[in-house]
C-alpha cells in the first residue's frame, strides 16, 4: 500500500480508503459476510481510513462497520463518519446523534468527524446552532479527532466555508477527470491544500460512470496509449497524480472491486503520469462532454415548476445515463429524488421551456428521461 500525507496532522493515511455507502446487499440489506469479509481484507492489505455516514444504507452502514471492525480491526484503522446537518433544528439533537453514532460504531471516538453535504444552507444553520462550538468541545474531550466536512456545493461557497472557519483539519470533496470545473472543481481542491487541509477525494469514478465500458470515441483513445489499463484504474490514477490529494474513498461493492483498487492504490504515486498520459485524459474529458444530449447549462431558470419537476437534477441524471453508457448509476441516483419532484409529475405546460434560454425542449427530454430512469 501506498501512504500520504494528512494535513499538517502527522497521520499518513492509505492512498485508498474504505466507503462504506455501496457495500453489496443480500434481500435488500447489507450482506454482512461479504461485506466484513471486504473491509477485512481491505485492512490486512494496508486499508487504514474507512469512511461511513448517518444516513448511507438508510442508516444501516455505521452499525455494519461497528461489527465489521470488531476482532481487533477497530484499532488498525480511522474511522469516519458524518453529522446529518439537514436533521438539526436544535442544538441538543446534536449530541443525541453523535451518541447514537458513537454506540452504531461500538467505539468511544470518532477520529475524522465531518458535517455532511455542507451548501450555504447548512453552513447558516450549522453556525446558528453552535455546532462548531459544539465539535471543539468534543475534539477537546479527544471524542473526535479531526473535524472536517463533506461539500457537493460549488466553489464560491467552499472559499466561504473555507475563509469563514480556521478549525478545519480536512474536507471531503467530489473529483475526477471529469469535475475539474464542477462543484469544488481543481481549484477547489488546490485552495484547501493551500489553506493546510487534509484532502480526501470522493466519487473518484463519478459513480461508477468512469469505470464502464466506454463509448467507441473514448475507447479508441484508451487504445491510443502504449500502457493498457482500465478506465477506471486511469481514472483513479489521474486523482492520486495530484500532490494536493490525501487519499480516495471507493465505495466498493464487490470482492473484485476491492482487488482492483488494491491493486491501483499499490501503484499509485503523486506525479506518476506522463504528459502524453494527462492530454489524452484531457482529451477523453472533451469526448464525453461532446457527447451529452441535452445542452442543459443547470442554471435553474426553468425552476420552479408549477407542478414540483425538479427539471435540471433529471436532465443530468439523463445526460450521464447517456454520455456513460450507465444506467444502473443513474437509476440509483434518480432514488434520491423525492417521488413529487420526478419527470412523470410533467403535465407538459410549457411554462419551463418559454424560460430557458437554450430553448431545450423539456418536456420531450423530460419524457426520455421518465422512461430511463424509472
Ligand atoms: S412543462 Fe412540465 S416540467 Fe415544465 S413547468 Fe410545466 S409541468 Fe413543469
Ligand atoms: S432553464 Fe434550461 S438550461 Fe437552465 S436549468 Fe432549465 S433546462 Fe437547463
Amino acid at each position: 500500500m501506498q501512504y500520504r500525507t494528512f494535513g499538517k496532522t502527522g497521520f499518513e493515511p492509505s492512498a485508498l480508503g474504505f466507503g462504506a455507502m455501496r457495500l453489496p446487499l443480500k434481500d435488500g440489506r447489507i450482506d454482512d459476510a461479504e461485506a466484513t469479509r471486504m473491509v477485512r481484507h481491505a485492512i490486512d492489505r494496508g486499508v487504514n481510513y474507512v469512511d461511513t455516514a448517518w444516513v448511507y444504507h438508510d442508516g444501516e452502514s455505521e452499525s455494519f462497520l461497528g461489527r465489521a471492525l470488531a476482532d481487533g480491526y477497530r484499532e488498525r484503522v480511522k474511522v469516519a463518519t458524518k453529522m446529518p446537518c439537514w436533521k438539526i433544528e436544535r442544538p441538543e439533537q446534536l449530541d443525541e446523534i453523535f451518541s447514537q453514532q458513537l454506540r452504531n460504531l461500538r467505539t468511544d471516538r470518532i477520529d475524522c468527524y465531518l458535517f455532511h453535504a455542507l451548501s450555504a444552507g447548512a453552513w447558516q444553520k450549522i453556525k446558528e446552532v453552535g455546532a462548531l462550538e459544539w465539535a471543539e468541545k468534543k475534539v477537546a474531550r479527544g471524542q473526535i479527532g479531526y473535524l472536517g466536512f463533506s461539500f457537493h456545493d460549488e466553489l464560491p461557497v467552499l472559499k466561504t466555508i473555507l475563509d469563514d472557519y480556521d478549525q478545519w483539519v480536512f474536507c471531503q470533496l467530489q473529483y475526477n477527470y471529469m469535475d475539474v470545473r464542477t462543484q469544488a472543481g481543481t481549484e477547489g481542491v488546490r485552495l484547501a491544500a493551500r489553506k493546510g487541509l487534509a484532502v480526501i477525494v470522493m466519487e473518484p469514478l463519478l459513480g461508477g460512470r468512469l469505470a464502464s465500458p466506454p463509448p467507441p470515441a473514448v475507447g479508441r483513445l484508451w487504445e491510443s496509449l502504449p500502457v493498457r489499463r482500465s478506465p477506471a484504474d486511469w481514472a483513479l490514477q489521474w486523482v492520486w497524480n495530484q500532490p494536493e490529494v490525501s487519499l480516495l474513498l471507493s465505495g466498493m461493492s464487490a470482492f473484485a472491486q476491492v482487488e482492483q483498487n488494491l491493486d491501483s492504490a499499490n501503484r499509485s504515486a503523486v506525479g506518476s503520469l506522463s504528459a502524453g498520459e494527462l492530454a489524452v485524459i484531457d482529451r477523453v474529458r472533451e469526448t464525453f462532454v461532446s457527447l451529452v444530449p441535452v445542452p442543459c447549462t443547470k442554471c435553474g431558470y426553468c425552476q420552479p415548476c408549477p407542478h414540483g419537476v425538479q427539471i435540471p437534477d433529471i436532465l443530468d441524471l439523463y445526460n450521464l445515463s447517456v454520455t456513460y453508457n450507465n444506467i444502473a448509476a443513474s437509476r440509483s441516483s434518480y432514488d434520491w429524488i423525492r417521488e413529487e419532484g420526478r419527470a412523470h409529475h410533467c403535465i407538459a405546460c410549457g411554462q419551463c421551456e418559454e424560460r430557458c434560454p437554450q430553448k431545450i425542449r423539456i418536456i420531450e427530454w423530460l419524457k426520455k428521461a421518465d422512461k430511463v430512469l424509472r
